[in-house]
């Protein structure tokens, strides 16, 4: 049985689609009896998604974004919506 220490050494791999077949299902067992990792590997997807959007933001966007996301996780709304670009 995998620990919750092993599961995030593969979760990067698991996003990439990247683990052997074995791998895999001791991760989706791991992930059935462990809330943390499963929160744990909501985020890593979200973190993924953002930075593959972001292929080349410079660091200046970067920290806009985590503003962003920073607000979202408090459930607060921005009064007008922010132009993309
Ligand atoms: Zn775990």
């Amino acid at each position: 049985m995998l620990s919750c220490r092993d599961l995030v050494m593969y979760s990067s791999d698991v996003l990439d689609g990247q683990l052997s077949f074995r791998r895999q299902l001791a991760v989706r067992a791991h992930l059935a009896i462990c809330w943390k990792c499963r929160r744990f590997m909501r985020q890593m997807r979200v973190v993924q998604r953002v930075v593959r959007a972001l292929p080349d933001a410079p660091s200046a966007d970067l920290n806009r974004l985590a503003e962003h996301l920073a607000d979202l996780q408090c459930g607060k709304t921005r009064s007008e919506p922010r132009p993309e670009h």
